[in-house]
């Protein structure tokens, strides 16, 4: 191969099909290729890195660390989870109808794991997610106070096409961090969709934002437009342990 042809193509920003060139030189050794199907391969291939970068940066941008997929999750575990309702959310459509969703239940169920599979859908979709559990939340809120990019904050929680901010309910936000927070809940409301997962009632959430006027009346509103979903059983977590405090460390829950 020309290497002046590789150094070309990725000055155009063509780095795919730089990568894919020598394998699909030989394919078409291998097996003729007809002119317009080897460059129609070529663009697919540069099409296809293009698609992953932008997922790989995606999931970045929404804080993903690990991928979750409900096809990894066992449905048999707990048979009361609503699996057609978190399939359905996984497909974006929510997003796109900028509804709210509730998942409620207790520890160790799979609420982060639907949770981020639903985030995932949503990126796989084309929409901008983004991630934060109330601790690390609270924490944001911190150091953009110091660092006085508060605003900015609140301007990239308020513009994401999905938020998700998790375990909601189990700290409490200093006054302003919570202000801030009902700001982009009012300003996120019915223009943007939300998915908040929790192991507290409800009736708990006014603590967690210390009581700030108005918190209520904010979060009833969410309440009233958002699909709730009931999380019930046992905890898988336990369950993991158990099986490894049984089987070894290596061993993995059956899917
Ligand atoms: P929660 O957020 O409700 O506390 P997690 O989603 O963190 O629970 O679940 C704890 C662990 O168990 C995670 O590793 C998750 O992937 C796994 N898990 C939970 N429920 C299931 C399930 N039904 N099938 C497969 N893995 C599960
Ligand atoms: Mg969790």
């Amino acid at each position: 191969m020309n290497p002046q042809l590789a150094t070309q193509l990725r000055h155009l920003r063509l780095s795919g099909m730089a990568e894919a060139l020598p394998v699909r030189l030989e394919q078409a050794r291998s097996s003729p290729l007809a002119h317009l199907e080897f460059l129609e391969l070529l663009v697919g291939d540069e099409l296809a890195r293009r698609a992953d970068r932008l997922f790989a940066r995606r999931l970045k941008q929404a804080g993903i660390v690990q991928v979750k997929e409900l096809s990894d999750f066992d449905f048999t575990f707990n048979t009361k989870i609503p699996r057609a309702r978190l399939v359905e959310l996984a497909t974006a459509r929510f997003v796109a109808s900028h509804q709210g969703v509730l998942l409620i239940g207790p520890p160790g169920i799979g609420k982060t794991h639907a949770a981020v599979a639903i985030a995932v859908g949503a990126i796989r979709a084309g929409y901008r997610a983004r991630l934060r559990s109330v601790f690390d939340l609270a924490q944001d809120f911190l150091e953009a106070e110091a660092s006085g990019e508060r605003r900015a904050l609140v301007d990239a929680l308020t513009r994401v096409d999905l938020l998700v901010l998790e375990d909601f309910g189990m700290k409490k936000l200093g006054p302003s961090a919570a202000e801030d927070l009902l700001e982009i809940f009012v300003r996120r409301h019915e223009s943007a969709s939300t998915l908040i997962t929790t192991n507290r009632p409800t009736e708990d959430w006014g603590q967690f934002l210390g009581d700030v006027p108005a918190a209520t009346a904010i979060l009833d509103r969410f309440l009233a437009h958002a699909e709730l979903i009931q999380m019930q059983g046992k905890s898988y977590r336990l369950h993991q342990r158990a099986r490894s405090a049984a089987h070894g460390p290596d061993s993995r829950p059956s899917a």
